[in-house]
């Protein structure tokens, strides 16, 4: 059987299923969305959203690219945050990188001009690379050096959604989070949280664990 015959299979198997364990689940989908949150992650197939943090369709609201970038002046991702702020309300807007990220590894390489369209994407991330030349020259592997880019990278990208009026100017300004994703062991550590303490932990090399992060969330709403 062909791989696309395959998931359509397992699409009638996947319906089947959600409507026996909850008779009104696709009522509820017919009815409209209302997700509490904006992803903005990476298109590599190793980090779907909705998986890795146990949601449900609805749940998200979700934009991918190459490398997890925003840019003001692309009109695809901007139309999304728009969207996301303006109709949906999204209470919070998570940026989402991942160690071992092939785009983030093509910013430290020569630029590949047989992709032109790629190269162009991840422009910013070569001069990312390049303003913190410094310390990733520190780093004591390539692989070290991706993974310092790609966090550099996440928390680039959260400062970039922050300044937007859409974001600023908004009624109830969602919380604007970044966090990695490891492949390793499929654990999301915190990077910058949301406006809870948004400064913490920016400038640090270390990141949160998202238990960490949770308790003290917890500790502060209380
Ligand atoms: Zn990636």
């Amino acid at each position: 059987m062909n791989r696309t015959k395959r998931m359509l299979l397992e699409n009638i198997a996947w319906a089947a299923e959600s409507a026996q364990s909850d008779p009104r689940f696709f009522d509820g989908l017919a009815v409209g969305q209302s997700p509490k949150a904006l992803w903005l992650g990476c298109s590599d197939s190793r980090v779907p959203a909705e998986i890795v943090t146990n949601c449900a369709p609805g749940d998200l609201f979700v934009h991918r690219n190459i490398a997890n970038l925003f840019s003001s002046t692309d009109d695809n991702v901007m139309s999304v945050l728009e969207y996301a702020v303006q109709v949906l309300k999204v209470h919070d807007i998570i940026v989402c990188g991942h160690y071992g990220c092939g785009g983030v590894k093509a910013a430290l390489l020569p630029i590949p001009s047989d992709l032109p369209h790629v190269a162009r994407r991840i422009a910013p991330l070569c001069a990312l690379a390049g303003a913190h030349s410094a310390e990733l020259d520190q780093c004591r592997s390539g692989d070290e050096q991706v993974n310092r880019l790609a966090e550099l990278n996440v928390m680039a990208q959260v400062r970039a959604i922050r300044a937007t009026s859409i974001v600023r100017d908004a009624a109830h300004s969602p919380s604007v989070h970044g966090w990695i994703f490891g492949l390793h062991d499929g654990r999301i550590k915190v990077l910058m949280a949301g406006d809870l303490h948004s400064r913490h932990n920016e400038s640090t090399r270390r990141a949160v664990p998202v238990r960490e992060y949770l308790h003290t969330a917890e500790t502060m709403a209380r």
